[in-house]
């Protein structure tokens, strides 16, 4: 398809009939004059006095448990940057396109005009009463940090930068397995990550949550190898500063065992992954162009395994194996937050699955023969509608183990065929 071809594609797309990508549809009958009074003025008062006496009756008589924030100021947007908060919004329509269609959460995008922290903060804190968690956005670093921080310990809902975790959480997932493939041990490979922005920073802390070794990871940003007597070194990156005797990145992919890329297109050589040790995994995961191609890198070494963002190759690392189906599970519990214990086993539930065999409807929706556990299937597909009755269930599962859930699943496979519905 012609670049032209494109353009026109997905402006009509976003333009035809009702403009954008979302509405509102009430879920009660509208039909009669009752329905009516019952829907709004007298009738309505009475589910107002019970959440006035109890908060928690907001999740039985309103749509609070169901529905989710998407926002964002616009500062970060895709691979697009500080396009600012409105050119932002079909990105955030589109985020609640994906969480309606994967996991039929509803969702509410906000786009917010400020690129201050505070007002950022304050304005996300106060809308609580409406929602059951808040997915933030396509917002910079470092300031997503901050906001983030700030508003899980602020807020009694589940609060997720997905362009951190969702990233860190399938990376995990695909980085396990591609261990378990290369027959390498996670708390011993070397990883490189290039990149050291707000998927790279949270990546290598959940890599660290699933047992490879801080001593074993060097950080790269545009100046070169993250080092301890950097000047003014930001403190967020100081966290992954080393004191090894290396500069750039030829130096420091010499002999590493997996090369993590989320910095931009083309910064990875065939050379560079010709020095990697046996067996080496690649993840350049820049959007849309990745570090290395997918095909020149496969051609360049025969033993690699190799994941991109891509949806035109194999092993995909794309936020949607995650984001809906962790919300799911948070909201089913009422979970007051999403900690690490549930995005650990979010991780865990997307890398056992791999190795499940696949049901035909994925393998036809994706046009392929067989699928299986291999170099070339690492992570799940995203259409594969076991998604949600693996990762939902073990991230609630975590919720109550943890003590953030307010409501308690005790039939578990009741909860999976509601799932499957
Ligand atoms: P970000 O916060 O802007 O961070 C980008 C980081 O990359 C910065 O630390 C920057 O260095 C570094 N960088 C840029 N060019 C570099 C180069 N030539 N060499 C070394 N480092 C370089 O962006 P982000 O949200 O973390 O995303 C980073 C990339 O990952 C983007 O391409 C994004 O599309 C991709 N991504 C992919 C997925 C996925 O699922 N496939 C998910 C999230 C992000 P400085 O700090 O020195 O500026
Ligand atoms: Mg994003």
């Amino acid at each position: 398809m012609s670049d032209h071809r494109k353009t026109t594609d997905a402006l009509d797309y976003h333009a035809m009939g009702r403009p954008g990508k979302i509405e509102v549809i009430p879920t009660k009958p509208t039909r009669s004059q009752r329905d009516l009074t019952l829907a709004y003025s007298p009738g309505v008062a009475e589910p107002c006095l019970r959440i006035a006496e109890n908060e928690e009756d907001a999740y039985k008589y309103t749509a609070k448990g169901n529905l989710v924030a998407v926002i964002s100021n616009g500062t970060a947007v895709l691979g697009l940057g500080d396009i600012g908060a409105q050119a932002g919004k079909p990105v955030m329509e589109g985020k609640g396109l994906l969480f309606k269609i994967f996991a039929d959460i509803d969702v509410f995008d906000l786009e917010l005009n400020t690129k201050n922290i505070d007002e950022f903060v304050n304005t996300v804190k106060i809308l609580e009463p409406t929602f059951g968690g808040i997915n933030l956005e396509d917002i910079k670093a470092p300031e997503c940090f901050e906001i983030e921080r700030r508003l899980k310990a602020e807020m009694n809902i589940p609060v997720m930068h997905d362009d951190q975790h969702g990233t860190a959480i399938i990376s995990s997932a695909a980085l396990i397995n591609a261990c378990e493939l290369q027959e390498k041990d996670i708390s011993k490979v070397k990883i490189i990550i290039n990149g050291a922005g707000a998927a790279a920073i949270s990546c290598a802390r959940l890599y660290l949550s699933v047992g490879a070794q801080k001593e074993n990871i060097i950080m790269l940003d545009r100046k070169g190898v993250i080092r301890a007597d950097r000047e003014a070194l930001e403190p967020i990156k100081a966290e992954f500063a080393t004191g090894a005797d290396l500069y750039t990145l030829d130096q420091a992919v010499k002999g590493a065992d997996v090369f993590i890329g989320l910095s931009s297109a083309n910064t990875f050589s065939p050379e560079m992954l010709l020095s990697m040790a046996e067996r080496p995994i690649v993840f350049a995961m820049a959007n849309p162009d990745p570090e290395i191609a997918y095909d020149l890198a496969v051609s360049t070494r025969k033993d690699v395994i190799m994941a991109t963002g891509r949806s035109d190759f194999p092993n995909q690392v794309n936020n949607v194996l995650g984001f809906p189906f962790i919300f799911r599970g948070a909201l089913d519990v009422r979970a007051t937050a999403i900690n690490e214990e549930m995005k650990i086993a979010a991780v865990y539930a997307i890398a056992e699955l791999v190795k499940k065999p696949v049901p035909e409807s994925v393998t036809q929706a994706y046009n392929v023969k067989h699928l299986a556990f291999s170099n070339e299937y690492i992570i799940p597909k995203p259409m594969d509608p076991r998604l949600i009755s693996t990762v939902s269930p073990a991230v609630a599962k975590a919720a109550i183990a943890s003590g953030v859930a307010r409501k308690v699943i005790t039939d578990w496979s009741a909860y999976e065929e509601e799932l499957n519905q």
